[in-house]
């Protein structure tokens, strides 16, 4: 059966698949302090003088602008049915504890069961991205060292610090065991070699 409205998110994708892979690059004028056109594969578009740079930057940055939304947007889709499952799960749960028929719990339990892990299981970060979630690119590595072994998380420089104070707070505390840990600056070249080693 066709759909009786159009689906914009899959006509989006279907555009930037058809159109020509980047890089697309700027053409400056000989003084570098105006943009005259746009090389895009073989062809070039023209801007005449007085056409606005924010436009210009605009258009540009089209394909890589849209292909990050199209990806956040279907990571925030799955996410709502991630998580309408287990609300939905939870309360089927809820119910069936407050009516107890036979085999009725332990089959709510697990159908919970499986939606949390689900849940549970989903990363809240993009490749590049910080760790913890906030949806910034990781600038730097959260460094803990415990008995000879390293690990190193990407975070962004606000989270990375805000962890550190956190985790020396626990260990001060004896909540977690006894590590070393320092904020380490990525590199440029660090930064790039890891996108590619994915
Ligand atoms: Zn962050």
């Amino acid at each position: 059966m066709t759909a009786t409205y159009p689906d914009r998110l899959s006509e989006l994708k279907a555009r930037l698949q058809a159109a020509t892979q980047e890089p697309w690059a700027y053409e400056p004028s000989a003084d570098g302090t105006e943009v005259y056109g746009l090389q895009i594969g073989g062809s070039c578009l023209a801007f005449d003088e007085d056409f606005p740079l924010g436009d210009i930057h605009l258009i540009a940055n089209a394909p890589d602008d849209l292909r990050w939304a199209v990806q956040e947007i279907d990571y925030l889709r799955l996410y709502m049915r991630v998580l309408g499952d287990f609300a939905f799960t939870l309360d089927a749960l809820r119910c069936a504890l407050e009516n107890p028929a036979a085999g009725h719990v332990e089959r709510r339990r697990r159908a919970f069961e499986a939606a949390r892990e689900e849940l549970l299981a989903m990363p809240n970060w993009r490749p590049g991205e910080c760790h913890s979630g906030c949806r910034s690119y990781a600038t730097h590595e959260l460094v803990t060292e415990v008995d000879g072994s390293v690990e190193r998380e990407p975070v962004c420089e606000e989270c990375g610090a805000m962890w550190l104070t956190a985790r020396r707070s626990a260990i001060e505390a004896g909540c977690q065991p006894a590590a070393r840990l320092r904020l380490e600056a990525l590199t440029k070249s660090s930064r790039e070699t890891k996108e590619m080693d994915r």
